[in-house]
């Protein structure tokens, strides 16, 4: 068949799909879990690629975490996967497939995708973020990842409140824990009292819930801050925003905007990269195929 493939390891679910004629879909998924081991599931990702495809043209794997990309993409820490740090699954995949394996943080390949399929501009500087349950960075210029050392782009740990919220990089007061999922259940659980989910704190804002709009209005404002901090740093043309709490964008523009024009003299050109459940297997495949 020759195609060019894309897996993307998740937390819940291994997708596994193919580019064949220029056009995507997923072939498989398999479950995984917090105790899933990386050697059994890559053999078995492995065996499904070879039973479909006797000679791959290429294959890219995407997996949240840090990805060591001097070192040919070996996972160092997974959030969601705590078995799979300094797992070197580009080789392991090689092995079986033997065609080079290309693999990068979830943020990077939903990039590569997006690059792909013209959403991001292959001119000028961009940076994309993703907000979901942590918070992504991907930098862009003309169409290329710029990867500095090896981990540029970890926006999401970057320091906005010294002495803050604890975060699982080991650092306090990271980006994310103040515009990732968490926070905003927080700021919303602050307001009103109770717990709810994003998507819940969503509905209740569309609705007009004023506990919800002002969760949403103190999530904007650190979205702003992030912004403002990286506008500052890296004069992009713009912004992506993509992950899973990007959706909610209407409820929590107006305030990201007035910190951010608090904060830096950037015109605000901040738009939304629409996600898909198959654009991490997509990028994979596209990241894959660029580098074959
Ligand atoms: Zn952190």
């Amino acid at each position: 068949m020759k195609a060019s493939w894309g897996i993307d390891v998740g937390g819940s679910f291994v997708k596994i799909g193919c580019i064949v004629n220029g056009v995507f879909e997923i072939v498989e998924t398999l479950p995984t879990g917090p105790n899933c081991e990386p050697l059994s599931v890559l053999r078995k990702i492995a065996e499904i690629i070879k039973r479909e495809d006797s000679s791959p043209l290429s294959a890219g794997l995407g997996t949240a975490g840090l990805i060591d990309h001097k070192a040919g993409g070996i996972i160092r820490f997974s959030p969601n996967l705590p078995l799979w740090s300094d797992i070197n699954a580009g080789v392991i995949l090689e092995k079986y497939l033997e065609v080079p394996v290309t693999v990068d943080n979830d943020c990077n390949v939903f990039a590569v995708g997006a690059i792909s399929s013209g959403l991001i501009p292959n001119k000028g500087l961009w940076l994309l973020i993703t907000l979901g349950t942590g918070v992504g960075g991907t930098i862009i210029n003309d169409g290329s990842i710029l990867y500095g050392s090896g981990y540029a782009g970890e926006f999401g740990h970057t320091t906005v409140k010294e002495g803050g919220i604890p975060c699982v990089c080991g650092s306090d007061g990271c980006w994310e824990r103040y515009a990732g999922k968490n926070a905003l259940k927080w700021y919303y659980s602050r307001v009103a009292g109770l717990k709810a989910s994003p998507r819940e704190i969503s509905r209740l804002a569309s609705e007009g819930n004023t506990q919800a709009i002002e969760a949403y209005r103190e999530y904007g404002r650190w979205v702003g801050i992030g912004l403002a901090n990286l506008a500052n740093s890296f004069s992009p043309e713009g912004f992506f925003i993509g992950g899973g709490l990007s959706a909610a964008m209407k409820h929590f523009e107006a305030s990201a905007r007035e910190e951010f024009n608090k904060r830096c003299k950037h015109p605000w050109n901040v738009s939304l990269l629409e996600d898909s459940p198959t654009a991490g297997a997509f990028g994979a495949a596209c990241m894959g195929f660029r580098q074959c």
